[in-house]
């Protein structure tokens, strides 16, 4: 298939090998095909990972982007390297989807998400499969890290989980609710003061003990209270996962720790601590994960800055995609003891 001649627009050309090379730079280049309604050609798709090529929850983000845009798509396919999405429209209403093998819901929510809210109307998305998988956003990033962030921007939504889902068994449901509205650029450059540090543990199909042993191990190593944390005992596991919280004048930087089999309570409860001790040394108001997941909607809003930690790969490859797509910069400065600051900047079309 020729995208060029369908398509009054050029197709954007992305090398799915770019940076990280992996399933952010597919998930990107949908979301602002999406937007902008240009088509998208993409090559070597996931060539940095072990496995290239799409797995099944890369296809479910393809077919639901494809089914939103009413675009028309080749290499629609598990193991699929060469992509080629042209999209039409965005169709705002409801849309259900089941993701095998407990792929990941928030990745799938956040190829389809910058679409919807952009576009006229209300919509609901309705996502089966994970909530709560390793490397990817849980939850509760999603609701207290990622969307709070949206509003501060205009965006409006509600994030809602239905039931929890964990890797590999999956069985969860994510909704989330949204109406189209204009973004606006946002600055978050300063931390403010720290307000509070909440933790919660998660356990599905295991015993309770182990959220209790992880909830001992964050109220002694960081001096919180007990009703400061909360265990959850969720259906459909097995699974455990091991949230902190820490809420300043800028937001909540959501942290998060997986038990895995053979892995005692504590060493994740570890993990989880020594990530949030790390983060509270720092004076950034935006985290890691958050900086990558933030830079597409601040291109959309066409503009915006904020200050985090030394810029992961995923943060540069999503500034590149977003680059290819939109005339925005993004602007990248080292400013000393491991904070940067990050603008991005409309630059003419
Ligand atoms: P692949 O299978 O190709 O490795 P993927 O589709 O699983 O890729 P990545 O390209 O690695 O995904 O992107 C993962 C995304 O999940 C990134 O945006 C990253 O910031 C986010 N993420 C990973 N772990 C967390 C976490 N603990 N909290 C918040 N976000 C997270």
């Amino acid at each position: 298939m020729d995208p060029g001649n369908d398509s009054a627009r050029p197709a954007v050309v992305i090398d799915g090998s770019l940076g990280e090379g992996g399933g952010q730079v597919l998930r990107s280049s949908l979301a602002l095909a999406l937007v902008t309604g240009r088509p998208v050609h993409l090559h070597s798709v996931r060539a940095g990972r072990a496995k290239p090529g799409l797995m099944r929850q890369h296809l479910a983000a393809l077919q639901l982007a494809a089914a939103i845009g009413a675009a028309r798509v080749s290499g629609a396919e598990v193991g699929s390297r060469e992509i080629d999405f042209i999209p039409q429209t965005i169709l705002a209403g409801r849309w259900q989807r089941a993701i095998g093998s407990a792929g990941s819901t928030t990745l799938v929510a956040q190829t389809v998400l910058p679409a919807l809210l952009v576009a006229e109307g209300e919509s609901e998305l309705v996502l089966e499969g994970g909530t709560h998988n390793p490397l990817a956003p849980p939850f509760e990033f999603l609701a207290r890290s990622f969307v709070p962030a949206l509003r501060a921007m205009g965006a409006e939504l509600d994030v809602e989980l239905v039931r929890h889902g964990f890797h590999p068994a999956g069985g969860g449901e994510l909704r989330v609710r949204t109406r189209g509205r204009p973004l606006r650029p946002l600055a978050i450059l300063a931390r403010g003061e720290l307000r509070a540090i909440r933790a919660q543990a998660i356990v599905a199909g295991l015993p309770a003990h182990v959220g209790e042993r992880e909830l001992a191990v964050v109220q002694q190593k960081l001096g919180i209270a007990k009703d400061r944390c909360t265990l959850v005992m969720a259906e459909n596991g097995p699974g455990n996962v091991l949230t902190i919280d820490v809420e300043t004048g800028s937001g909540v930087e959501v942290i998060a720790a997986f038990g895995r089999l053979g892995l005692p309570a504590e060493r994740v409860a570890a993990e989880a601590v020594r990530d949030a001790k790390a983060f509270l040394r720092t004076p950034v108001p935006v985290g890691a994960h958050l900086a990558d997941q933030l830079l597409l909607p601040f291109a959309l809003a066409g503009g915006g800055s904020f200050r985090t930690l030394r810029p992961t790969t995923h943060t540069t490859t999503n500034a590149r995609v977003i680059e290819a797509f939109l005339p925005v910069r993004i602007d990248m400065h080292d400013e000393g003891e491991g904070v940067w600051r990050v603008d991005v900047i409309r630059v003419p079309d």
